[in-house]
């Protein structure tokens, strides 16, 4: 019995089966990427149901993220790839994490971790092709090469892989992502040439995963497809099941007359008398403020729209003057997949991306820590 208000349940055999879809498409390997504590759905548990779908690896954004996922019992390749400058690697490195690097200093900290610990540090190099944030820059790629090959000569690095992120995966006729990828070959070939040849090359997000298999290289690092929210709407779903259902229940119904106004600064009033319902979710579960007045919530097969403002635990539906059959305990989704309720469609966390002007991937990631992960 939860002790939790709202709930997200993970379903992770729709994780498994969008790894499926994503090896089937892209032709290659998968980098699970569970950055975000997995983009909200809880980082070690998907990670764990994707390497047992067959990803060939897990990537995160930070060390702690890397090194979380070590602690909670993740055994294969783990790969981090964004640092602050004073970040010490000596953990990481004794929890064999896969250290993305973006400079020839972060590359001297990685060594000096190595030598320190008296073995070799696992590395990536991530190279910037065009994207402009993090990766090593153009004019640094000389010293950054020729300290990458020093290193693999004197045994303390391992060259595991050379990668790039897309600018334009979304997009997948732009003509910059085969600049992109031109120039990520020519790095692996000056890498090769200094003695220095990467296991693996990847630079495929979601989006070039499903569209641009001649781009997948080696392996390639989906995120937002795992998750089965398809990178590119307008191409459809790919076959991906979204794996999230954010419910709750009904916490209470009231009967309120017409003229009543509903939560604070009264921004709706009832036209006639109706009945109410209180949702136990707000703005600190990632239920966005900015939604208020334009959301609804799927009650036994039915829609039933937010009237007045999203407050920080709480908002309210309006359940019609004959209050539509509801009662107190009745199940409230707030989004998932279409096999989540019957009847009406169940709004999806994609329709929330689309009316607040975001992406899903804003919206998932945000779901907090308060509500309850629950996984089937
Ligand atoms: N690779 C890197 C370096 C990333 O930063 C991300 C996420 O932004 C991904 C892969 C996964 O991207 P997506 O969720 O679009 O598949």
């Amino acid at each position: 019995m939860t002790t939790a208000n709202l709930i997200a349940t993970v379903d992770l055999d729709a994780v498994a089966h969008n790894v499926g879809v994503l090896r089937e498409r892209s032709g290659v390997g998968v980098i699970a990427v569970v950055k975000a504590d997995g983009y909200g759905h809880g980082a070690v548990p998907v990670a764990s149901a994707a390497l047992a779908a067959g990803a060939s690896a897990i990537g995160t954004a930070g060390i702690r993220e890397a090194r979380d996922l070590r602690a909670g019992g993740i055994d294969g390749h783990l790969m981090a790839w964004l640092h602050r400058p004073d970040a010490d690697f000596t953990g990481a490195v004794a929890d064999r994490i896969d250290i993305g690097i973006s400079s020839p200093r972060q590359l001297d900290s990685v060594v000096a971790a190595a030598r320190d610990l008296g073995t070799t540090a696992t590395v990536t190099v991530k190279v910037d092709t065009g994207l402009a944030r993090s990766g090593v820059a153009y004019e640094e790629w000389d010293a950054a090469a020729s300290a990458v090959a020093r290193a693999v000569a004197e045994g303390s690095i391992e060259l595991s892989g050379v990668m790039c992120h897309l600018v334009f995966g979304d997009d997948p006729g732009n003509p910059f992502n085969d600049v992109q990828a031109a120039r990520l070959d020519a790095a692996v070939a000056d890498l090769t040439a200094r003695g220095a040849a990467p296991r693996v090359v990847h630079m495929a997000n979601s989006p070039a995963a499903l569209t641009r298999p001649d781009l997948a290289r080696d392996l390639v690092r989906p995120g937002i497809a795992l998750y089965g929210y398809s990178p590119i709407p307008s191409m459809g779903d790919f076959g991906l099941i979204p794996a999230m259902t954010l419910e709750t229940q009904i916490a209470l119904i009231k009967r309120v007359p017409a003229g009543q106004g509903v939560s604070y600064g009264h921004t709706w009033h009832a036209p006639t008398d109706t009945v109410l319902g209180v949702i136990p979710a707000g703005y600190a579960d990632g239920v966005p403020r900015g939604l208020s007045g334009d959301l609804s919530v799927h009650v036994n097969g039915r829609l039933f729209p937010n009237v007045g403002r999203i407050c920080m635990d709480q908002f309210v539906v309006d359940l019609g003057s004959d209050g539509g059959g509801v009662s107190e305990g009745d199940r409230a989704v707030l989004f998932g997949p279409a096999s989540a309720g019957s009847g009406e469609r169940v709004p999806t966390a994609t329709d929330w991306a689309d009316r607040l002007g975001t992406i899903d991937y804003e919206i998932v990631s945000r779901i907090g820590s308060r509500p309850e992960r629950r996984y089937v």
